[in-house]
């Protein structure tokens, strides 16, 4: 868990703070009231500190001067202050704070809060800035930076768009019109062949705050335009964080829909959208495929024995006996209630029949704690098809029927095809 170092004199605003910020056991706060106390704690705290939100005015450092011992150790600041006049806003900017936010605003906290959490994911985020002036380029570096994430400045277009290739983690393009060797449009052109504005944002810089410019990036397929001519970091910030969110909830969303509720395996949905894209790979690479249909055996006796909930629990215990077995270049799915599917890449032959039968026995040898000192376990029985078919219906037809035959055949066992 992060630790924050609050710095405020005012003791029922920095409890609002703690409140807001510890509320769901997300940061660690640690309030101190003035600046030679913030000193001290500095230089005595045995932890690092992930950022600290301080008040602008302190008895004892009346114009914003705390803000220092913190930047000095390369401490993300948030400042907290009730005017903003144009005075204080130039001395915020000139410290390189991460951002400043209104007391008198009443969601000053979501926004604290909000903007911790950015810190917190931004290290993970790639960037991607090609813009033709080298100091802008700069200046737009830095200021990504102070808000921690992975900035990488390209020299020209093409450059931009191996980046982008090589660091599929990219988010964001920062691009404008006249880049060499590939001009912006261009580069949306080639991005956009490959990536949707809901995976990644480019955002065109309009120089002279050109309105038809700005017209023709978006009809090019840029996501947003930051005019150069009334660049603010506030503005900017805005621009990157709104479309950073409108590509994590869309993810968040796409994620929900094809991951199932209750095992968090990847659901039927998943299974037939990125089924089908692994055999079309396979096929492309000459690579083997494996497919296993695998079944819970009586099943039905288990929830009318023991209740839903039970047959619930013996599910989630089963989808994590399997997440954990399948590698990661493989698919595993529950395609039915107590149906899964795993269609695996690449599986010497001379192995398929260990391997899953292997997982067979582990199953079969897991006790499920079911409460009230009861413990159950389960078979399964496993229809595996090892040869190539191009057509994922009909490997999971042929797997199915040997699924069948294994249940016909006595269950809790493997057939696999000849
Ligand atoms: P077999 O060995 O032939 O596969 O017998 P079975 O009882 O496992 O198969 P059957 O198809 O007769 O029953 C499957 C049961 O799975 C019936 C259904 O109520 C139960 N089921 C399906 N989805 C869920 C679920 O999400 N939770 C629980 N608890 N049960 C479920
Ligand atoms: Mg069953
Ligand atoms: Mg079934």
């Amino acid at each position: 868990m992060e630790n924050i170092l609050v710095v405020e004199d005012s003791i029922l605003s920095s409890q609002m703070i703690v409140n807001r910020l510890t509320e769901k056991n997300e940061f660690k706060v640690i309030c101190v009231k003035n600046m030679a106390e913030a000193t001290k704690f500095l230089d005595n705290f045995p932890e690092e500190i992930f950022a600290a939100i301080v008040e602008f005015k302190l008895p004892d450092a009346p114009n914003g001067e705390v803000i220092n011992i913190f930047v000095e150790k390369n401490i993300s600041v948030i400042v907290f202050t009730v005017i903003v006049n144009k005075e204080i806003r130039e001395i915020v900017w000139s410290k390189s704070v991460t951002d400043y936010v209104l007391k008198i605003d009443p969601h000053n906290l979501d926004y604290i809060m909000a903007s911790l959490r950015r810190l917190k994911k931004n290290p993970e985020i790639k960037i991607i800035v090609a813009v033709k002036d080298a100091s802008f380029a700069k200046e737009i570096k830095r200021l990504l930076n102070i808000h921690k994430y992975n900035v990488i400045v390209a020299e020209d277009g093409l450059e931009a768009l191996k980046f982008i290739e090589n660091n599929p983690e990219t988010k964001v393009v920062i691009t404008e019109l006249n880049i060499p060797k590939m001009d912006g449009f261009a580069l949306i052109y080639h991005i956009r062949e490959k990536y949707t504005k809901d995976d990644l944002a480019v955002i065109g810089i309009n120089p002279e705050d050109d309105p038809l410019l700005s017209t023709r990036f978006i009809k090019y397929g840029a996501n947003d335009i930051i005019l150069k001519k009334s660049f603010i970091p506030e503005d900017f910030y805005r621009h990157i964080t709104q479309n950073l969110e409108n590509i994590e909830h869309i993810e968040m969303v796409r994620n929900a829909s094809l991951i199932d509720f209750l095992t968090g395996l990847n659901n039927r949905r998943y299974f037939f959208e990125f089924g089908q894209k692994l055999i079309e790979n396979a096929l492309r690479n000459n690579i083997s495929l494996t497919c296993a249909m695998l079944d819970i055996d009586e099943f039905k006796k288990i929830n009318d024995t023991y209740g839903h909930d039970t047959g619930d629990l013996v599910l989630t215990q089963i989808s994590s006996i399997l997440k954990s077995k399948i590698r990661k270049s493989d698919i595993v799915a529950r395609i039915g209630g107590e149906e899964f599917c795993v269609l695996a890449v690449n599986m010497k032959k001379e192995f398929v029949f260990k391997v899953f039968d292997n997982l067979r026995k582990e199953i079969e040898n897991n006790y499920i704690d079911i409460g009230n000192g009861n413990k159950i376990n389960i078979t399964v029985s496993i229809g595996v098809y090892n040869n190539f078919l191009p057509n994922l219906d009909d490997i999971l037809k042929k797997s199915d029927d040997l699924l069948y035959e294994a249940k016909k055949t006595g269950r809790n066992k493997i057939v696999l095809s000849r």
